[in-house]
């Protein structure tokens, strides 16, 4: 039995006082010796936290005590040790960052698209009329999505809004949304009903309970995980690879940031563009004076500068 867990949650759930509750909330998870990332909103709270399954346990039993986040339901992964570094628990304005931030428009405890359990999910994914629309963000997709899926076009949940209009053909349909552990889910389904979808429903729990409640099947690759684990196996049934290494096209599961910290590009690359390149997604940015030490997981512990958009947009226009 492995020592450590991994817990990934979230609640929508209104807390007064949220800023003085997140401070309140990290003592207490430092108390317990927990590392992860907790953002705490007016609207609820959102975690990945990592710790010894006593502490985990204790939060659990602490959390569900309370009878705002009674109904939280944990996703939880053992892991040989903690899967952060650090212990952060921040007030922001949304537990996940879509720019939908008026509770009288877009609301899920009042409307949000029918809960979909694992099982059911796999069963109504292959009807006639259903679409399944993928509401994660590009470099999470390419690393592995459901077969068949829709996939946006998009870096960031908070440009969903506006591929509100791509998706208008989908109108018809039953839209079975899924992210990864089910939080996108809820205001991107409550935002298709707004725009006026009928047949909307997310996958309860996302990909992660997928995973472990009907073994993943049909997932296609790796699910993208924001710890350090960066990607984790959801699919024991019949499990694909569908990334690609950037550099030589080679398919590879592995998934760096650039070690160029002003870069920091987050992609695929074999280990052998990685040893060629240390670890960089071109020969440029290889030669930054600052590029930060290659020791083979690609992952760096200091919070990442801002992504160079200039710099990324010009590499595009050139694949
Ligand atoms: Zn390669
Ligand atoms: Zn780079």
């Amino acid at each position: 039995m492995k020592a450590y867990q991994t817990l990934l949650y979230y609640c929508y759930s209104p807390i007064e006082n949220a800023e003085e509750f997140a401070d309140v909330h990290l003592q207490f998870c430092k108390s317990l010796d927990l590392v992860g990332r907790i953002i705490v909103a007016d609207e609820g709270l959102n975690g990945t936290i990592s710790g010894t399954r006593e502490s985990c346990k204790a939060y659990m039993d602490a959390i569900h005590a309370d009878p705002r986040f009674a109904k939280t339901d944990f996703k939880i992964d053992d892991v040989e040790k903690p899967t952060f570094i650090k212990m952060h628990c921040r007030y922001k304005s949304e537990i996940v960052h879509s720019g939908l931030r008026d509770p009288k428009v877009i609301n899920p405890n009042e409307r949000t698209g029918i809960h979909l359990e694992p099982h059911d999910f796999l069963k109504m994914k292959d009807e006639e009329d259903v679409v399944i629309l993928d509401v994660r963000s590009d470099y999470e997709h390419n690393l592995g999505h459901f077969k068949n899926a829709v996939r946006l076009d998009i870096e960031n949940f908070r440009e969903f809004p506006e591929k509100i209009n791509e998706l208008a053909k989908y109108k018809g349909k039953k839209v079975l949304t899924y992210c990864t552990g089910g939080i996108k889910c809820e205001k991107a389904s409550a935002l298709l009903l707004h725009h006026g979808f009928e047949d909307v429903y997310q996958l309860h729990g996302g990909i992660i309970k997928y995973g472990k409640e009907v073994g993943g099947k049909d997932f296609e690759g790796q699910c993208y995980v924001f710890d350090n684990r960066v990607a984790v196996d959801v699919n024991t049934v019949n499990p694909t690879v569908v990334s690609t290494c950037f550099n030589c096209g080679v398919e590879t599961l592995k998934m760096i940031n650039c070690a160029n910290p002003e870069c920091n590009e987050h992609f695929t690359q074999c280990d052998h563009c990685g040893d060629k390149l240390e670890g960089c997604c071109s020969e440029t940015c290889q030669q930054h004076p600052r590029k930060r030490p290659y020791d083979g997981t690609g992952y760096y512990v200091k919070v990442p500068q801002p992504v160079n958009l200039e710099k990324k947009k010009a590499r595009q226009t050139m694949v």
